[in-house]
Formats: structure tokens, C-alpha cells, sequence
């Protein structure tokens, strides 16, 4: 690729909502040369990590190619490395095999990562659920837990079926609602030698209800749905630990289990560690309402990896929406720039939030209106809202597909152990007091 044109090069670390947004809006102008940095070959569709995690979908259905989705587009020129450092003041950026990338604009898209807000053992021996390889991996556990106790009903008494989810946000309660289903209209059906009906599922939330960025009734209705599935909810508890065996409450108790599911928090992806840049909430850079990074022109941070102010000055949500309407802001802004023309305050169209809690019940909060939403009418509500973030036509096709045979079928295609050896689960006793009270 020639960089060396007249055109403007702009860089953009980052092929997520908002990275792959700004690139695919860029790649339409004849004046920009793009270099789209990203770590994988892949855009991921986080809103769906928890059904590859509970086998309704497979991997091919939530991470698109970068490179095929930007074909076509020869100003856009890919790259899969992974960017350690930032130089804001030069517009540089320089990948981990050494390669340095500059642009006249720097957009810094690089998303977030689990925060275990130092919780003893959380980062070692629980499982993320916020890319696709921490759900492949969270899918792997799950099977492989059945695995054991069918071979081994003993394991039951070490807590092998229980399930602990930590956190009771959207992620969380989506999880929980999915996993129930899994077990109970599934896993009775695939293991018929093991006493499925043991499982347990808690959902740990150190609020006082679940689904916090939805009303009041919303979180009544959420709390119902999960307890109608039969899922324990701790509310008011927080984690003060957790061990290859055992995760440690609040109030003293613990519970055992080989499976504890961190959907505790976000925080920025590491590279904002390695920017010196100003950081807020969550180690997020603060941005300027245009996206912008105050004393650094020609540099943006967008999407989760950013403090984007909304209208009443607060910051907005983490939101996929958020990060593809800023991600097509910014490259319009770009644009503007190179015009010679003002940029302009991001102004985001919020149209509303939702949550999926099993197969059969929803949320969803349309400005001020609520609609709880079951059965078949959830499933195609939901359908349709994360169809309408899904970037390809056979992305959808193929979601679609899958998502109908599971829902009519109750049965889960991609129900396969994957890295057996790297899902060997040690059922040893641990004694030692890992679990801090
Ligand atoms: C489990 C889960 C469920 C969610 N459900 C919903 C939902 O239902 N609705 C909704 O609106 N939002 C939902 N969200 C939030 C939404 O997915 C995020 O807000 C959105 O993905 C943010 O987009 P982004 O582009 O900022 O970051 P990401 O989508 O995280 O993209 C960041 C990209 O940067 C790359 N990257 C990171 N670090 C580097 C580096 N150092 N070098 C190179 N590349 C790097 C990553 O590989 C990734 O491709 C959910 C999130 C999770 C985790």
C-alpha cells in the first residue's frame, strides 16, 4: 500500500462498532487513505458473546472478516498486530512486531476489557465474557463441567453444575436467562444419566437489583423472569473472592463451583494504559464533544474506549450503538477537516436498550415507554434489534438460521467440547484459604 500519496492517512487502531464505523464511512471518500489496526482479523458482535458461550451460536456467527468486509474499498488497507503504544503528540502508533504507523488523524477505537476491580483470584479463575475467545472458552468450561459429572456424578458434591455469574447488568442477566434454558431444555435431554435438575445457577449483583440501566419495573420484571427459570439470585452481595474451587460472598458463605462467570465491569483496553493520555471513569479517555482529545489535534478516542459526554454532560453508556454512531461521526469530522470546515459535537440518537433474559422473555426501553415482550414477539423484537448492528448480509442470513433452529428446535447445533486438553478441570481439594472474607 502507498502511503505516500497526497491523500490524508488516517489511522484507526481498533475494528470494532466504532473503528469499523469510522473506516467503513471513510473508505467512501476518494481523499483518505485508511490503515484499520486491529489485534484479530475480526470484527467481534459482543451483544451475542453469550450465546456462543451457551452454544446457541457458533463463532463464524458473531465475528466478521475485516478484510471482507472493507474489500472493495482499495484506500482501506488492514492490519492485524496488536498496538502497544500510542504517541498522541506525532499521530503514531507502534504495533508489538515493531512497526510504527503514522496518519494525519489518529482514531483510537481499542474497546475495553474485564475490570476485577482487584478482586482476589477474579482475573485467574473466572471467565470474562467480553470477546469471543473468553466465550469460546466460557463454552468449553460449561460442556466440560456436564462431561465430568456424567462420567463422575460424585463431582456434584464439588459443586461441578453450579454456576456463579458476577454481575447482575445486562450481560449478567442475559447469561443467566440463556444458561438456564441451555440446562433445562437442553443438557436434561443430552444427559440423561446425570441428575441435570442439581444445576444450579446464582447471579451475584452487589446492587440491589438487576439490570440497573433499565426502570424500576424492568428490574421487577428481569428479577421474575430469572427466578421463574430457577435461577438463585444473591442481590446485594458483593465477591471477596474466588478459588479454582470456590467463589467467596459478602456474607461470609461460599459457594462451590469450577464455573464463575466475571460480567462484574469494563474498564479501557491496556493500550490506554500506554498513551498518557487523560483518563476518567473506567480509565477511559476524556474526549472533547467532538470526539476529539483536548491538546492533541487530529486525534480522536471513540466508542468504549472513551468518556464521550452525552447531552446532559454525563458520560454516555457503554453501547454498541453508541460506538457505531460515533465511530461514522468522527469519520465525518474527519472529512470536515480536511475541508477546511468546523467539526461538529457528536450528538447521539439514543434508540433505546434491550435485553433478552432466555428465549421466551424481554425488555425493552423505548425512550419512555417499557415493553415487556414474550415468547415468540421477544424473539423476533430481538432479532431484529441486533440484525439492524450486524454489519454483513450473510452474517444475518446465517445468525438467522441459527437463531431459528435453536428457538424452534431447543436444540444447540454448536454444542461441541473444543480444547479438550486445555479444559482438563482439576477436582482436587484446595484447602488453602484462597478466599479472602
Ligand atoms: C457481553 C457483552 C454484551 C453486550 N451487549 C450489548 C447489547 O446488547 N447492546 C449494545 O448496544 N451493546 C452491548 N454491549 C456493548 C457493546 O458491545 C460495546 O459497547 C461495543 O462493542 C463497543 O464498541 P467499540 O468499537 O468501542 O469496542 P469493541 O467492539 O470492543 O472493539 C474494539 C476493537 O479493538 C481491538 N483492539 C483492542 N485493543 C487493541 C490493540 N491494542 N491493538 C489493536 N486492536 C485492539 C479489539 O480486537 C476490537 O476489535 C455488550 C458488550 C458485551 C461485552
Amino acid at each position: 500500500m502507498d502511503t505516500s500519496t497526497t491523500k490524508t492517512h488516517v489511522v484507526i487502531v481498533g475494528g470494532g462498532f466504532a473503528g469499523l464505523g469510522c473506516a467503513r464511512k471513510l473508505a467512501k471518500s476518494d481523499d483518505v487513505q485508511v490503515t484499520l489496526i486491529d489485534k484479530n482479523n475480526y470484527h467481534q458482535f459482543q451483544p451475542l458473546l453469550y450465546q456462543v458461550a451457551t452454544a446457541e451460536l457458533g463463532s463464524g456467527d458473531v465475528a466478521t472478516s475485516l478484510r471482507q468486509t472493507l474489500r472493495g474499498h482499495a484506500n482501506v488497507d488492514v492490519k492485524m498486530s496488536e498496538v502497544m503504544v500510542a504517541d498522541p503528540k506525532n499521530r503514531t502508533v507502534t504495533t508489538r512486531d515493531g512497526q510504527s504507523y503514522q496518519g494525519d488523524f489518529l482514531v483510537l477505537a481499542a474497546g475495553s476489557q474485564a475490570n476485577f476491580f482487584h478482586t482476589h483470584g477474579a482475573e485467574q479463575y473466572s471467565f470474562p465474557l467480553y470477546s469471543l475467545e473468553e466465550a469460546e472458552r466460557l463454552r468449553s468450561r460449561v460442556l466440560a463441567v456436564f462431561e465430568d459429572a456424567d462420567r463422575d456424578p460424585g463431582l456434584l458434591e464439588k459443586g461441578a453444575l453450579n454456576f456463579v455469574i458476577i454481575g447482575g447488568g445486562p450481560t449478567g442477566t442475559e447469561l443467566a436467562g440463556a444458561l438456564a434454558d441451555m440446562i433445562s431444555l437442553t443438557m436434561t435431554h443430552e444427559y440423561p444419566d446425570l441428575a441435570v435438575k442439581r444445576a444450579q445457577i446464582y447471579l451475584v449483583e452487589h446492587g440491589a437489583s438487576l439490570l440497573a440501566p433499565f426502570s424500576v419495573e424492568a428490574h421487577e420484571y428481569a428479577a421474575h423472569t430469572l427466578q421463574r427459570k430457577g435461577v438463585r439470585l444473591l442481590l446485594g452481595q458483593a465477591v471477596t473472592g474466588v478459588a479454582p474451587d470456590r467463589v467467596g460472598l459478602s456474607d461470609g458463605t461460599s459457594i462451590p463451583t469450577r464455573t464463575v462467570v466475571w460480567a462484574g465491569g469494563l474498564m479501557a483496553s491496556p493500550l490506554a494504559d500506554n498513551a498518557g493520555l487523560p483518563r476518567g471513569r473506567g480509565g477511559r479517555i476524556e474526549v472533547q464533544p467532538d470526539l476529539t482529545i483536548p491538546g492533541f489535534p487530529g486525534v480522536y478516542a471513540l466508542g468504549d474506549f472513551a468518556n464521550i459526554p452525552g447531552a446532559d454532560g454525563q458520560p454516555l453508556p457503554q453501547l454498541a450503538s453508541v460506538a457505531q454512531q460515533c465511530g461514522v461521526w468522527t469519520a465525518n469530522n474527519i472529512l470536515a477537516e480536511i475541508a477546511g470546515k468546523p467539526r461538529t459535537a457528536f450528538h447521539y440518537h439514543d434508540k433505546g436498550i434491550m435485553a433478552m433474559i432466555g428465549r421466551d422473555a424481554a425488555v425493552a426501553e423505548i425512550g419512555r415507554k417499557r415493553h415487556e415482550l414474550d415468547g415468540p414477539i421477544a424473539f423476533a423484537a430481538w432479532l431484529g434489534v441486533h440484525a439492524a448492528l450486524m454489519t454483513g448480509v450473510r452474517e444475518r442470513v446465517e445468525a438467522f438460521i441459527d437463531w431459528a433452529w435453536d428457538y424452534f428446535s431447543k436444540n444447540r447445533p454448536i454444542q461441541v467440547l473444543d480444547r479438550r486438553d486445555q479444559n482438563r478441570i482439576d477436582w482436587g481439594e484446595h484447602s488453602e484459604p484462597t478466599v479472602k472474607h
